[in-house]
């Protein structure tokens, strides 16, 4: 058994790219043979309580009887067949609910594959609407700096320039225009003047803008920004007034995760387009959804070419769908809500602790995250050896050590992470 799963490492050290990782000089990777409500079985025998929720995205946890069975009987059914001239009912079923619980407007659903791909859809509507329109001119994207919306090239080029690395693609990806990053926390008390450069680029380059992207009220994967929703009514009111589409990437914050059930509610407004991905499917396979309101989907259909022009291969893959629908109906079921205040008490409570740390310069949470930022990188290869000696799987980046369990973790199982990552990153050696 132990030369068995040793073999498996060296293997994958050898052939096998990880993400974000260099192949010629990895950090370890642990394989994992199974992984069951919120906990993960390490090939070695180890279990470790899952602080990530596979990147956001298992919010039932691992292994749920109603998702496998779900799958199980899809994939005896139908698991695939071609979106071009065919239908079925796993799609038409996650559409109606899609429609029904996401904000008012939104009854066109666009399925693909993954949250990139749902963010090119997005990007792709709002140009050819401009298009569409006669506005062949309006074909720039605004957005705010700080922001993750992808790793394919065109929703690279929404990312923050300098997370994103925009410099190692030279002139490939163009040149659009990023605000400052929304500066008023959560929570906090409105400033206008957040608003001064976001307006500035408005009034200067309306012209030539079609849409604004932005992730709702927290910046995930660029930073784990917690912002004022304000920011969010502030762009949708600069949007109208400049005939300028607004676009909500809720691949990370839609369906529970900041307490509601889209970030923009936050806000109480309704995007023109917006994107899910990540949780839709539970964690349990990859899809994505790009749902635009009955103004950007007719201003697409008419003039040339008259059809959206996209269809990847496996768009609406039914297993997608059931799966999908499937998760998003054990949401609606469940006491999520509960569970997302309940999670969020618990870890403003016990991660207050790592205030006190020298080297940490802010703690927050917000819903089901919970963020300790540091002044200096973790050593990422050691901490995270040492969260699994303790029994938990939390992956930082960077400068940010932080939690998104699933919705259902125990009070118990978030005690042992908070606990965990507050005696980690105590510990001086474990910072770079
Ligand atoms: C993860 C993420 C994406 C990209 O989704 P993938 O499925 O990794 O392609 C896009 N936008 C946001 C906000 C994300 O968090």
């Amino acid at each position: 058994m132990e030369g068995n799963w040793k073999k498996l490492v060296e293997f994958d050290r050898e052939h096998i790219w990880h993400p974000y990782t260099s192949m010629t000089d990895p950090l370890p990777v642990y394989p994992v043979k199974s992984a069951n409500g919120c906990e993960i079985t390490l090939t070695s025998g180890e279990v470790l309580i899952d602080g990530m929720s596979s990147w956001w995205s298992a919010i039932h946890g691992y292994n749920h009887p109603v998702m496998i069975e779900a799958i199980e009987r899809q994939a005896r059914t139908l698991p695939h067949i071609m979106f071009g001239g065919l239908t079925h009912e796993p799609a038409v079923d996650l559409a109606r609910l899609l429609v029904d619980i996401s904000p008012k407007g939104l009854d066109k659903v666009f399925y693909s594959d993954s949250g990139s791909v749902a963010v090119e859809v997005a990007m792709k509507m709002a140009i050819q609407y401009q298009y569409c329109l006669g506005k062949r001119h309006k074909n720039r994207f605004l957005t705010v700096r700080g922001g993750y919306h992808g790793d394919t090239f065109h929703a690279m080029s929404v990312c923050d320039p300098f997370n994103g690395m925009h410099s190692l693609s030279g002139d490939v990806l163009p040149a659009y225009y990023f605000a400052d990053k929304p500066s008023v926390k959560y929570g906090e008390k409105w400033d206008q003047t957040a608003m001064d450069s976001m307006r500035k680029l408005f009034e200067k380059h309306h012209e030539t803008i079609c849409a604004v992207i932005i992730e709702p009220v927290v910046q995930g994967a660029g930073g784990m920004n917690f912002y004022h929703p304000s920011f969010l009514s502030e762009t949708r009111t600069l949007c109208d007034k400049y005939d300028v589409l607004f676009i909500a990437d809720e691949i990370a914050t839609g369906l529970g995760r900041t307490g509601k059930m889209f970030g923009c509610e936050h806000a109480e407004i309704a995007p023109d387009i917006m994107c899910l991905g990540k949780t839709l499917t539970g964690g349990y396979m990859s899809f994505a959804a790009t749902l635009a309101t009955g103004q950007v989907a007719e201003g697409v259909s008419r003039g040339q070419p008259g059809v959206f022009m996209h269809g990847p291969t496996y768009m609406g893959n039914p297993l997608g769908c059931r799966v999908s629908w499937t998760s998003v109906q054990l949401l609606l079921e469940s006491n999520w809500q509960e569970n997302i205040s309940r999670i969020e008490l618990q870890m403003k409570r016990e991660l207050a602790c790592c205030k006190d740390i020298d080297w940490v310069r802010d703690v927050r949470s917000l819903g089901g995250i919970g963020v300790v930022e540091l002044e200096c990188p973790v050593d990422q290869g050691r901490i995270q050896r040492k969260f699994i000696e303790r029994g938990v799987w939390i992956r930082p980046f960077g400068r940010l050590v932080y939690l998104m369990p699933p919705y259902i973790i125990s009070g118990e199982q978030l005690g042992l992470l908070t606990r965990a990552l507050f005696e980690e990153i105590k510990d001086r050696k474990n910072m770079q």
